[in-house]
């Protein structure tokens, strides 16, 4: 399989169309087998459920090529479960989580010529969606889904080689209490463009969303979950209904204590304890663990004694086994890894 020519090492993290994708679609009550198709525009009635009231819902996660050649997915099981669980909430129809799997390795195979070689620090990203299809003018659920899958490679998320990032606790709010923040579901991206935008503007790399409720605690970014390092080592991740369960901050707790040996802790955290932790960092499939050195609070900065130059220590240790792990360098526990080629 020749590899596409593409500087793997600059190529940022974009939209690139690659050769194949999945679709499955749903009618009369029931999925089809779904196929790899060639055609990337997708057409649909002016009156879709998607485009009138935003019925969609979406996955991320990557395909990484090994050492010794191997290409692999991290826990692609997870994320069918989490579509399913999302799909619940937005009265949409559920895809097997074998259907599921069996679509992630089919794109992967066929796109084998997009996944970066190892040691790029590029990826295949992999995007699994679905969103009502059919006409729907009064407010109900569509009754006619698609589900689809396409990869394209990618490179960090947060330019800057690793560099901690500064963070702005925002105004705005995610997800509100008994809403949709635990759940995958596009509407949550929308009402946060606003707010990225904004953070943008003002010289942040991302917001700290507080709980709607009390604005005292913390929640999470548009896109990643926070882990705080404490000073005596313990990884404190925090707890809510409306925060999105994170399949790699839910792998980094397990790493954090089976693997490092480390107190972990998953508990509510208060803005005004920010202060106190040695050490910040967002984990996520696009984020991975990305060192957070600086929180702006309206004027007010919390800066982590891990500094704005590098990782601190416990973040590294974390961030190494994880990539570790993902790369098949370190032994992963069972039914993490799913070997695709
Ligand atoms: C997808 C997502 C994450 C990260 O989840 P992973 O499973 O680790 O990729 C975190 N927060 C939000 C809001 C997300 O949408």
């Amino acid at each position: 399989m020749e590899k596409k020519n593409l500087d793997w090492a600059n190529i940022g993290f974009g939209y690139r169309k690659t050769d194949k994708r999945y679709v499955a679609n749903f009618k009369d009550g029931k999925w089809d087998n779904g196929a790899l198709i060639d055609d990337d525009m997708i057409t649909m009635s002016e009156c879709a459920c998607v485009l009138q009231y935003a019925q969609t819902c979406f996955e991320g996660l990557k395909a990484y090529t090994t050492e010794d050649g191997k290409i692999v997915c991290f826990r692609p099981d997870l994320n069918a479960q989490r579509m399913s669980d999302t799909c619940k909430r937005l009265e949409m129809p559920q895809l097997s989580v074998e259907q599921f799997v069996e679509g992630v390795k089919a794109v992967v195979k066929a796109n084998e010529a997009y996944v970066p070689p190892f040691g790029s620090g590029a990826t295949l990203y992999i995007r699994p969606y679905m969103f009502g299809i059919n006409p729907v003018i009064g407010v109900k659920p569509a009754t006619e889904y698609q589900f689809r899958i396409f990869s394209t490679p990618v490179g960090p998320y947060f330019k800057g080689d690793a560099k901690p990032i500064t963070i702005k606790v925002s105004d705005f709010d995610r997800a509100a209490p008994h809403g949709t923040g635990h759940v995958k579901a596009g509407l949550n991206y929308a009402m946060s463009l606003h707010a990225i935008v904004t953070a943008h503007a003002e010289g942040y790399d991302e917001n700290l969303y507080l709980d709607p409720a009390t604005r005292t605690k913390v929640e999470e970014t548009g896109g990643a979950n926070f882990i705080f390092i404490t000073k005596d080592n313990k990884v404190v991740t925090p707890k809510s209904d409306s925060i999105l369960p994170s399949i790699t901050r839910r792998s980094l707790m397990t790493v954090a204590k089976d693997y490092l040996g480390l107190e972990v802790e998953q508990r509510e955290v208060y803005l005004d304890e920010l202060k106190d932790f040695a050490e910040c960092c967002l984990c996520g499939t696009a984020a991975v663990v990305t060192p957070v050195g600086k929180i702006v609070d309206h004027g007010k900065d919390i800066c982590f004694p891990s500094g704005m130059e590098k990782m601190g220590p416990i973040t590294k240790k974390l961030y190494d086994t994880l990539t570790g792990i993902q790369m098949c360098k370190i032994e992963a526990p069972e039914g993490w890894i799913c070997e695709i080629k």
